[in-house]
């Protein structure tokens, strides 16, 4: 089997409400989607959705990457030919891991489908039936975060992530707010992406103790790897490093210097499955649990992240693979289904969700001020 050709689409999805973190807030997610094809008629789709003002790499340049750089390496060789692919694409292109993300989960979902299983077969098998998702509620008043929060848990959700970081007294009157609503079952996690410095952070997890965080997410900034061990060594809360870690080279760094407990495993920002295996190998023989993060993908992304999840048993705790539930339209002919905190993996050959082409249409992407047409 050979790969034929790679298409390249740009779509943008509606949010159903929007989303408030530290730096920004979002009304939609702008996503490039990928199509590999094979001469023998299987095909693979993937997905990725960048977040610019972070990790650069915006849906235009992802398009050019992948059609001038990424796809000329590797078109007509075998599709299973993982090693080989990455390695092309790597001396093709260094960096680029959002685009090669969308490359990474298209050749996952071809490979599983020529073979006529579901992409966690491929990946070694189930270590869990379905798979744990946290619900992220943005920055908003601790009243509002409360009562979203006992919600989320009214429907199922068991572990919740707030984004944390613009205002520090009011991120803990709002972690007091939501413990308070939710009782000492559910977990608590923070995320200030990156927001605090070293000082202020082990000043603000030391006081919040009392609530009992499950974990704090990348408090201080990606760059500053001492700096966090820093944190890391002076708190009880465990702490999740984030964006500190894109490459397998990161997460070995995050290792010697024992800056981190855990790390989050955001495939986009990874560069797809390929990579994310070699980082939660590093993280596991090291005794550092990880967690499948998500830029919010829509339907495609988290399908193929949460196989992923399904397959790797240092994956702990819930997952952040709820971008379908954010969405008041997608790309796909049906969306994935999240229940009581879960979400159903498809049992479907590939990553088992199916692209509607006509929405590639419907949805295509105007430019990043541009809200798409369709929504609810
Ligand atoms: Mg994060």
């Amino acid at each position: 089997m050979k790969i034929t050709k790679i298409d390249v689409f740009l779509v943008s999805t509606p949010f159903v409400k929007p989303q408030t973190m530290a730096m920004w807030t979002s009304y939609k997610k702008d996503h490039v989607v990928v199509k590999i094809e094979t001469d023998e008629g299987v095909f693979g789709i993937g997905e990725t959705v960048p977040l610019v003002a972070e990790f650069g790499e915006p849906v235009e340049s992802i398009k050019y990457v992948i059609q001038d750089w990424l796809a000329p390496a590797i078109i007509g060789e075998d599709p299973f030919n993982f090693e080989a692919i990455f390695d092309k694409m790597y001396k093709a292109a260094k960096n680029h891991l959002f685009a090669k993300c969308a490359i990474d989960f298209a050749l996952h979902d071809l490979v599983s489908k020529a073979l006529d299983i579901p992409l966690y077969k491929f990946l070694g098998g189930k270590t869990r039936d379905k798979v744990p998702v946290s619900w992220v509620i943005g920055i908003k008043k601790p009243e509002e975060a409360a009562k979203e929060a006992l919600d989320f848990v009214e429907r199922g959700f068991k572990e919740l992530k707030l984004k944390a970081g613009s205002d520090w007294r009011g991120d803990m009157e709002r972690v007091k707010a939501v413990r308070e609503a939710v009782g000492w079952d559910i977990a608590i996690r923070i995320d200030p992406n990156q927001a605090w410095s070293v000082a202020r952070a082990i000043t603000i997890i030391k006081k919040l103790e009392r609530y009992e965080l499950q974990l704090v997410e990348q408090p201080t900034p990606a760059w500053d790897l001492d700096g966090l061990a820093k944190v890391t060594k002076a708190v009880d809360t465990p702490i999740l490093i984030d964006e500190g870690v894109r490459t397998p080279e990161d997460a070995v760094k995050v290792v010697r210097k024992e800056a981190a407990d855990m790390i989050n495993l955001k495939i986009g920002k990874i560069g797809g499955i390929y990579y994310s295996k070699k980082i939660n190998a590093i993280a596991e023989a090291a005794d550092m649990p990880c967690l499948v993060g998500s830029m919010l993908e829509g339907n495609i992304g988290t399908a193929a992240s949460a196989h992923f999840a399904l397959a790797a048993p240092n994956l702990k705790f819930a997952h952040d693979l709820i971008g379908p539930l954010f969405r008041a339209d997608d790309v796909v002919k049906e969306p994935l289904k999240i229940k009581n905190g879960y979400l159903e993996v498809p049992e479907k050959p590939g990553i088992g969700v199916e692209l509607d082409e006509g929405k590639l249409e419907t949805l295509k992407y105007g430019g990043r001020w541009a809200m798409p047409k369709v929504g609810r």
